[in-house]
C-alpha cells in the first residue's frame, strides 16, 4: 500500500525513485542562509521546503539526517566571482562587528525557522566554524584543479568532466555576471580562495597556503555537506537560482574532491540527488531586501498574519511552481488554516481523552497500523500524494476531505489528521483558533478590552437594550474593531 517515493532531480530533469544510498537512511544537505540581513520570505519558501522534504523522508520510515548551513562569510553581493563580501559590506556600511551582525540575523532567521514550524535539522553548520576543513580540502585539489592570480586560489572548471550539467545554459561566456579577472583560464572559473588585497582589511580573515583571506562561498558548502554527510549523500537542496552557479561549482569541486580521494561516486557530484524550489515572486518581479517594502516573516506576523498562514500558502503551491505572494492571497490561506483548525476544534470538543501521536513521530507504517481502517484509502490518497514529487496542493485537499467527513468517531479522525499533519508541519492539534485572529501590532485596543466591551454587548443585547449595543459597536469602530456578527467561520471581531 504504499506508494514509491518520486522526487524531482535537476540533474536529469527527470522523477527519480528514491533509493537511499545508505539503507533506511537519508541524508540532505541545503544551502542554508547569508547572514547580512534578515531572511525574506521568499527565502523561507526554501526551508519550507526542505522541511516537506525531510518530513516527507521521515513519513517513509528513512532515519533522517538533514544539515543546513548558515553562510557567514564568502558570499559575494554577485553569485557568481564578482562584487564584495556580503558581511563585510554590512558590516562596514554600518561600522558595526561582523560576528554581531552575523549572530543577530542567524537568530532572527532562527525564530523564523521556529515560527513557521520547521523541523530543527540534526545539524546547523556555521561556515567559519569549518575553515579549516575548507583548507584541507583545498588544499588535496588545488594541485590538479586549481591556480593561483593576484586575487587568490581559483578553481579551473575544464579540469573537471561536463562543467556546468546541472545548469545546462552555462556557456564558457558565462552570462555577463562574472567578473573578468586578469589571468583566468576560463570565464566560468571561481576563487576558492580569496586573497584579502595588500591596501584593505577584512574583520574576517585566515592565513592559508595561498595568503591571508577567506573562502570560497562555493568551497563552504562543499566541505560541509561533504564532512558531515560523506560523499555521495542522497540529496542537495537550494531555490532555483542556485542551479545556475553556485551548484554547478559545487559540483565541480566534489567531482575534483572525489578524484583526488580515490571517491568512488555517482556522477561525481557528490550528491545523487540536486532538489531546487521555485521562487516567490512580487508581481512586480523577482522578491528582494531592498525595493519596496520588504517582506519578512516579521513584517506579516505585526500585520496580524499568523505565520503559519504563510507556511499553508507555500503548500498550496508545488515546490517546483511560481508562487506569487499577495496581501489576498495571504488571507485566502489564512482563512483555509482558520477553517481546518475550527474543523479539529469541533472534533476536539466531541473527543474525550488523548489523541494517538508516536512519540518518535508517524511514519507512514505507523499511520498504518494505528489509524483507523475505515481512513486507510484517505491514508493511501494521502501518501500518494506526498510520494509524487512532494504534492502538498493535492496532500491538503485529502487533509480536508478527511476533516469534512460526517459521523465519524472524533478520535479517528484526530489520529487520521494528526498523521496527515506530520508530513504538512501546520501544526493543526496545537493551534487554538484565537491565534489566528487577525490582530495587529499597531491595534489601539487590546484584547481584553474588546472582550470585555463584547461581553458589555452581549449582556445588552440579552436585555433588549439595542442603544447601548449599538454605541459599544461603535466605540469597538471608532478604535478599529469591526465586530463580526453573523460571520460564517464564527468569527467574533477582527481589528482593521
Ligand atoms: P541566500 O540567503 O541569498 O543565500 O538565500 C537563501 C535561500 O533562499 C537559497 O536557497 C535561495 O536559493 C533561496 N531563495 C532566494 N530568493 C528566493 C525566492 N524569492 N523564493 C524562493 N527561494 C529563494
Ligand atoms: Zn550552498
Amino acid at each position: 500500500m504504499t506508494a514509491p517515493l518520486r522526487l524531482f532531480n535537476s540533474l536529469t530533469r527527470e522523477l527519480e525513485t528514491f533509493e537511499p544510498i545508505h539503507e533506511d537512511e537519508a541524508r540532505v544537505y541545503s544551502c542554508g542562509p547569508t547572514v547580512y540581513n534578515y531572511p525574506h520570505i521568499g527565502n523561507m519558501r526554501a526551508y519550507v521546503f526542505a522541511d516537506v522534504l525531510g518530513r516527507t523522508l521521515s513519513w517513509k520510515g528513512l532515519q533522517l539526517t538533514h544539515v543546513i548551513n548558515i553562510t557567514d562569510v564568502g558570499h559575494l553581493t554577485d553569485d557568481a566571482d564578482a562584487g564584495e563580501d556580503k558581511l563585510e559590506k554590512a558590516a562596514a556600511e554600518r561600522a558595526q562587528s561582523i560576528w554581531d551582525i552575523a549572530k543577530h540575523y542567524t537568530e532572527a532567521y532562527w525564530a523564523d525557522v521556529r515560527a513557521l514550524n520547521i523541523r530543527q535539522p540534526a545539524q546547523w553548520t556555521i561556515a567559519t566554524e569549518f575553515v579549516p576543513q575548507m583548507l584541507e580540502f583545498a588544499k588535496s585539489i588545488a594541485d590538479k584543479h586549481c591556480y593561483e592570480l593576484e586575487g587568490g586560489l581559483y578553481f579551473d572548471v575544464s579540469t573537471v568532466a561536463d562543467y556546468g550539467r546541472l545548469a545546462r545554459a552555462v556557456t564558457d561566456e558565462g552570462e555577463g555576471r562574472i567578473e573578468a579577472v586578469e589571468g583566468k583560464r576560463n570565464a566560468a572559473d571561481f576563487a576558492i580562495w580569496r586573497k584579502t588585497p595588500a591596501d584593505e582589511t577584512r574583520q574576517m580573515e585566515w592565513d592559508s597556503p595561498w595568503g591571508r583571506g577567506a573562502p570560497g562561498w562555493h568551497l563552504e558548502c562543499s566541505v560541509m555537506s561533504g564532512q558531515i554527510l560523506g560523499f555521495p549523500f542522497d540529496i542537495h537542496t537550494g531555490g532555483i537560482d542556485h542551479r545556475e552557479i553556485h551548484h554547478p561549482n559545487e559540483i565541480a569541486q566534489n567531482q575534483a574532491f572525489c578524484c583526488t580521494n580515490g571517491l568512488d561516486v555517482p556522477a561525481n557530484s557528490g550528491a545523487r540527488l540536486w532538489m531546487h524550489n521555485n521562487f516567490l515572486v512580487e508581481r512586480s518581479g523577482k522578491m528582494s531586501k531592498s525595493a519596496g517594502e520588504f517582506l519578512r516573516l516579521q513584517l506579516l506576523i505585526d500585520k496580524g498574519y499568523h505565520p503559519l498562514a504563510y507556511r499553508l500558502m507555500c503548500l498550496q503551491a508545488h515546490y517546483r511552481s511560481e508562487l506569487e505572494f499577495s496581501w489576498e492571497g495571504l488571507g485566502a490561506a489564512l482563512t483555509r488554516l482558520k477553517r481546518l483548525v475550527i474543523a479539529i476544534e469541533a472534533l476536539k470538543l466531541r473527543h474525550e481523552g488523548k489523541i494517538e501521536q508516536p512519540e518518535e513521530g508517524w511514519t507512514q507504517r505507523g499511520a498504518h497500523d494505528e489509524v483507523s481502517s475505515m481512513f486507510l484509502p484517505l491514508l493511501a490518497q494521502f501518501d500518494e500524494a506526498v510520494s509524487e514529487d512532494l504534492n502538498t496542493p493535492v496532500a491538503l485537499t485529502v487533509l480536508e476531505e478527511l476533516l469534512s467527513l460526517k459521523k465519524m468517531d472524533a478520535g479517528d479522525v484526530l489520529t487520521a489528521a494528526s498523521a496527515m499533519d506530520a508530513v504538512l508541519g501546520l501544526g493543526l492539534l496545537d493551534l487554538d483558533r484565537a491565534d489566528l485572529r487577525v490582530r495587529p501590532k499597531d491595534a489601539a485596543v487590546s484584547e481584553a478590552e474588546i472582550e470585555d466591551a463584547l461581553a458589555r454587548r452581549k449582556a445588552a443585547r440579552v436585555e433588549k437594550d439595542f442603544v447601548t449595543s449599538d454605541a459599544i459597536r461603535d466605540e469597538l469602530a471608532a478604535k478599529g474593531v469591526e465586530v463580526m456578527d453573523g460571520d460564517a467561520l464564527g468569527w467574533e471581531w477582527r481589528v482593521g
